[in-house]
C-alpha cells in the first residue's frame, strides 16, 4: 500500500475510513461509538459524493484491495499461499482449499472474468461450479460477517423500515435485524466498500453490522417490500382543518408517497391498529423523544408505552397515517386533522388522524372509535353467572349509583357498554359523558369532553340532567363536584353508572369519603360497587393439568389466606391456536358488592374498610382473589395467572 501522504487527499481520507473501521473490524462498522465519529461521517459524506456516479460499477480492485490488505497483513489463513494477492484469487484459493473449486474451474472463472467483467462469485455460481450457498458462506468467512439465511430467518418489518426498497434493490442490500441503535444489513457483495460506505452514510447514528446474504436471499427479503391494501385508502380530511396550500408542497412529496405504500409501512400501521383494539385502547400516540419515537396506548384513560421505534419508522408511521386521512405529505410545520376506516379482523374503527408539528418532529395521535358491531354482553366478557345476575338485578332498579372500579386495562369500558347495552333495550333515554367516545353506540347520547375548553365531566353532567335523561353514564368520577352530582342525579330518578379508580368494590367508599362526599350522600345515593380484574384463561388447544409448584403454593396460600389451594393447574404448554403463549383470550373476573340497609348503617357510622369488607364476605360477596382462585380450581387457568390477577392493583 502506498503511503497516505502520497496519496491525493480524498483518497487518504477513504482510506482512514477504511483502516479504522472497515477493514479493521468488517463486521461491525460503526459511524457512533466511534471516537473519530464526526471526522468520518465528513469523510463518508464526501465519498458517497465521489461515488455517486460509479455506484452500478462494483468489485473495483482498487477498493477491494483497500478493504482486503489489511485482513493480509493481519495473516488471513488462506492468503499466505495465494500466488495472486487479488481479491478473486484469494476468494478462489479458500474454495479450493475447502475442495469445492478445482484449480482449472478458477482459471476458467477468471478469464471470463477478465472477458467481461462482474463479480468473480457471481461466475462461479453462474457457471455451477458453486452454489450461492456456498459462495456466501466462503464470503462470511473470508470478511468475518455473519451468513444470513433470510428464508430461515426473514427480515424483521422494524429493520426493512431502516433503508427504502429502490436503494436495496439497487445495492444488493437489505436491513434484516434492527434493536435500537443496531442494525444488521445482510449484502450480497461483502467486497463492495462504497455500497457499504453509503449504507453507514444512510444510518447516521446507527451501529451497523453486516452478513453475507445470497442473491436468493435478497430476491425475497425485497419481496416484503411490496405494497398492500389491508386498510382501504378513503380518507378524507376533516371539514375544519385548514385549507391546504399548494405551494407549501415540496419537491419530495411523491418520495414520501411512494415510501408509504411500502409494505412496513402499512403492516406498522394495521398491527398499530390491531393491538390497540386488543388491548382495548381509545388512543394511539407516536411522538419523537431524541433520536427515537415513543409509541403509546390510552388504555382506560391511561397512556402505557408500548413500543420505540426509530425516527425513519416514525416518519413512515405519519406518512402512511396522513395519506391514509388524505392528509397533505409534505405539509409538516402546520397540524392537519383528519380520519380513515379500518378493518381489523371483524371489527371496524373509525380512525381520527392528529398530526402536530413538535420540537423534533411531528406528534401523531389515532383515536379509534368502533363503529358498529354488537355490544358486549356480560357471559361473552367471561362474568360469573352469580355476578352477572347481580348485576343485572341492580341494572333493572329505576334509580341509583353502580360504580365500575379497576385498575387501568382492567376492561372496565367493556363491562360498562355491556351495561348500557342491557338497558339499551328498555327504550331509556341514555346519555354517555366519555372522555374519549370510545364506540359509537346508535341509540345513545354520546358527549365528548372537552377538558382544554373547559368542558369538564361536572359541567357536561349538569348540562345532561337539563336533557331528561333515564341513565345517565360518567366515564370517570375522579373530582368532588362529579361524585356529588352523580350521587344526587341516582337519589333523583336517574340510574347513573360510572367508573373509578380503586384496587377493589370495598375501596370506592373511603375513597368518595376522602374526595370530600358526605356521608349520607354516600349511604343514599351509592347502590353497588363493582370491581373487575382480566385474568387469561390457559389454551384449550394444548391445556395439561400438571402440579403447582410448591414454592407458588405457599404464596397462594399467602394470597388467599387459607391453606386449602389447589394442587393442579391447567397449563398450556404452546402451540399455533395460542400464538405458543399457553393462553386464550381475557376475560373478566370481576366482585360486587351491593349496599343494604346494614351497609348503609355502617357507613353512616363511617365504618373503616377492614369492617365493610368484613361485612361484604360474611354476606356472601366473592373476592376478586377468590373469583380468580375459583378459576383456578376449576382448572381454567394457572396458578401464575391468579398470583398477577390478585396482586394486581
Ligand atoms: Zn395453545
Amino acid at each position: 500500500m502506498s503511503p497516505a501522504g502520497a496519496q491525493p487527499s480524498t483518497q487518504v481520507r477513504r482510506d482512514t475510513v477504511q483502516g479504522s473501521s472497515l477493514a479493521a473490524k468488517p463486521g461491525a462498522v460503526s459511524s457512533r461509538n466511534s471516537q473519530s465519529g464526526a471526522e468520518i461521517a465528513d469523510v463518508i459524506a464526501e465519498h458517497v459524493a465521489v461515488n455517486a456516479d460509479s455506484r452500478h460499477s462494483r468489485a473495483v480492485p482498487e477498493e477491494c484491495m483497500s478493504v482486503i490488505d489489511p485482513g493480509a497483513e493481519n495473516a488471513q489463513p488462506f492468503d499466505q499461499g495465494a500466488q495472486d494477492p487479488d481479491l478473486a484469487s484469494l476468494l478462489g484459493q479458500i474454495l479450493i482449499t475447502r475442495g469445492m473449486l478445482s484449480e482449472q474451474q478458477l482459471q476458467f472463472a477468471l478469464s471470463e472474468q477478465r472477458e467481461r467483467g462482474g463479480r468473480i462469485g457471481q461466475i462461479l455460481v453462474e457457471n455451477r461450479f458453486i452454489d450461492g450457498g456456498q459462495l456466501a458462506e466462503v464470503l462470511a468467512y473470508q470478511f468475518d460477517m455473519m451468513r444470513f439465511d433470510v428464508g430461515m430467518e426473514p427480515p424483521s418489518p422494524e429493520a426493512l423500515l431502516h433503508l427504502p426498497a429502490d436503494f436495496c434493490r439497487e445495492a444488493g442490500v437489505v436491513p434484516l435485524r434492527a434493536e435500537e441503535q443496531d442494525v444488521l444489513v445482510g449484502t450480497c457483495d461483502p467486497t463492495d466498500s462504497s455500497v457499504q460506505q453509503r449504507v453507514v452514510a444512510m444510518l447516521t447514528g446507527h451501529n451497523v453490522s453486516w452478513a453475507v446474504i445470497t442473491d436468493a436471499d435478497l430476491t425475497q427479503a425485497l419481496r416484503l417490500y411490496d405494497a398492500d391494501t389491508a386498510i382501504g385508502e378513503s380518507g378524507m380530511p376533516d371539514s375544519g382543518a385548514p385549507a391546504r396550500a399548494q405551494q407549501t408542497v415540496v419537491a419530495d412529496t411523491e418520495d414520501i408517497r411512494r415510501q408509504v405504500s411500502l409494505k412496513p409501512a402499512v403492516r406498522l400501521v394495521n398491527e398499530l391498529i390491531e393491538v390497540a383494539l386488543r388491548e382495548g385502547a381509545s388512543d394511539i400516540h407516536a411522538e419523537p423523544e431524541f433520536d427515537h419515537s415513543l409509541v403509546r396506548l390510552r388504555i382506560d384513560g391511561e397512556l402505557r408505552h408500548i413500543l420505540r421505534i426509530s425516527m425513519p419508522a416514525h416518519n413512515m408511521l405519519i406518512g402512511r397515517a396522513k395519506l391514509l386521512a388524505g392528509l397533505d405529505l409534505g405539509r409538516r410545520a402546520e397540524p392537519q386533522d383528519g380520519h380513515f376506516s379500518a378493518v381489523a379482523g371483524e371489527k371496524q374503527v373509525a380512525v381520527r388522524v392528529s398530526v402536530l408539528p413538535v420540537v423534533g418532529g411531528e406528534s401523531l395521535v389515532l383515536r379509534l372509535v368502533a363503529e358498529d358491531g354488537e355490544l358486549p354482553s356480560f357471559p361473552s366478557l367471561g362474568l360469573s353467572d352469580d355476578v352477572a345476575h347481580t348485576l343485572r338485578t341492580v341494572l333493572d332498579r329505576p334509580q341509583g349509583l353502580l360504580l365500575l372500579t379497576g385498575p387501568t386495562g382492567a376492561g372496565k369500558s367493556q363491562t360498562m357498554y355491556a351495561a348500557l347495552g342491557r338497558l339499551l333495550r328498555r327504550s331509556l333515554n341514555i346519555v354517555t359523558i366519555e372522555d374519549p367516545v370510545e364506540r359509537n353506540v346508535p341509540g345513545f347520547k354520546q358527549i365528548q369532553i372537552d377538558e382544554r375548553s373547559g368542558i369538564g365531566f361536572a359541567d357536561a353532567f349538569r348540562s345532561v340532567l337539563r336533557h331528561d335523561p333515564d341513565v345517565i353514564m360518567v366515564a370517570e368520577v375522579r373530582d368532588l363536584e362529579t361524585a356529588r352530582i352523580a350521587t344526587q342525579a341516582a337519589t333523583n330518578g336517574h340510574l347513573v353508572l360510572a367508573t373509578m379508580h380503586t384496587n377493589d368494590a370495598i375501596a370506592a367508599i373511603p375513597r368518595l369519603r376522602a374526595m370530600g362526599l358526605e356521608t349520607y350522600m354516600i349511604a343514599t345515593g351509592l347502590t353497588a360497587v363493582y370491581a373487575q380484574r382480566l385474568y387469561r384463561p390457559s389454551c384449550t388447544h394444548c391445556g395439561e393439568m400438571r402440579p403447582i409448584e410448591a414454592r407458588l403454593r405457599e404464596m397462594l396460600k399467602g394470597l388467599l389466606g387459607r391453606e386449602d389451594v389447589p394442587e393442579q393447574e391447567f397449563h398450556g404448554i404452546g402451540c399455533p391456536q395460542c400464538a405458543f403463549t399457553g393462553y386464550g383470550d381475557r376475560r373478566a373476573v370481576g366482585e360486587i358488592f351491593v349496599l343494604d340497609e346494614n351497609a348503609q348503617r355502617l357507613i353512616y357510622e363511617d365504618a373503616d374498610a377492614d369492617a365493610l369488607r368484613e361485612y361484604a364476605t360474611g354476606t356472601g360477596m366473592v373476592s376478586l382473589r377468590e373469583a380468580a382462585a375459583q378459576k383456578l380450581a376449576e382448572g381454567v387457568t394457572t396458578a401464575v395467572e391468579v398470583m398477577r390477577v390478585g396482586t394486581a392493583s
